[in-house]
């Protein structure tokens, strides 16, 4: 069992990983991507293109930052059905990940911290937060979290709810005010005031999460990015 850590030390959650190749029928569906994982490596290539999610020198240590997920169509469907495929920890800075660059997380138990994997890499170190909010909303299908100060510093005026900053990542508080927002409602953008320069977006489609960051980060460019 190992301690998940993100840029600023927090501890996140006891890991219990199995280290071993995915399953094919995971990413392929009749020779071709699965929609769902074609659907997620196609964000994530453009989250990377906007610097949405990447890594840079004077930014977080230098550490890679963002991360996204996917509600997995696994076999047998119970008890895993709560299963999401999510990107791999410290991998933010590759242009085009493979699917070796994602773990599937199989259980989870919030209370006690506690998060279970398999896969050739570790989870992102956000990944219980991820599981927090397909265990509150079962219409919620897929997850991205993304860093930006522009967004984060705007996110009033961008129209995003917010977690308040006494809410620092990584704590039952944040869990529990993320779960306030994602039982209210299928999709949502929100700017985790208690981590810095951190979005989350949710939704039952990967389109539409993407969309509502695309929508905000436009309209940021237009508003506040005037060079
Ligand atoms: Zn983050």
């Amino acid at each position: 069992m190992s301690v998940m850590q993100d840029a600023e030390g927090v501890i996140k959650y006891s890991l219990k990983h199995t280290q071993k190749s995915l399953d094919a029928s995971l990413f392929y569906k009749e020779d071709q991507y699965h929609p769902y994982f074609q659907e997620l490596l196609e964000a994530r290539f453009l989250l990377y293109k906007l610097g949405l999610i990447g890594q840079k020198q004077d930014l977080y240590g230098g550490l890679a930052y963002g991360n996204l997920s996917s509600r997995a169509p696994i076999v047998p469907k119970s008890p895993a059905e709560r299963a999401f495929l999510i990107s791999a920890t410290q991998t933010g800075n590759i242009e085009k990940p493979r699917k070796e660059h994602f773990v599937l997380v199989t259980k989870w138990n919030v209370t006690q911290n506690m998060l279970y994997s398999e896969g050739e890499r570790k989870p992102s170190s956000e990944a219980l937060t991820h599981a927090i909010l397909y265990e509150t909303n079962p219409n919620i299908q897929a997850i991205i979290h993304i860093h930006s100060s522009i967004l984060w510093n705007h996110y009033r005026d961008l129209g995003m709810l917010a977690t308040p900053k006494e809410a620092e990542y990584g704590t039952v508080k944040m869990a529990n005010e993320m779960v306030k927002i994602a039982e209210k409602q299928d999709r949502g953008i929100v700017a985790m005031l208690g981590h810095q320069d951190g979005i989350l977006a949710f939704s039952s489609e990967m389109k539409d999460a993407l969309f509502l960051i695309l929508e905000v980060f436009a309209t940021s460019e237009i508003l506040f990015n005037h060079g």
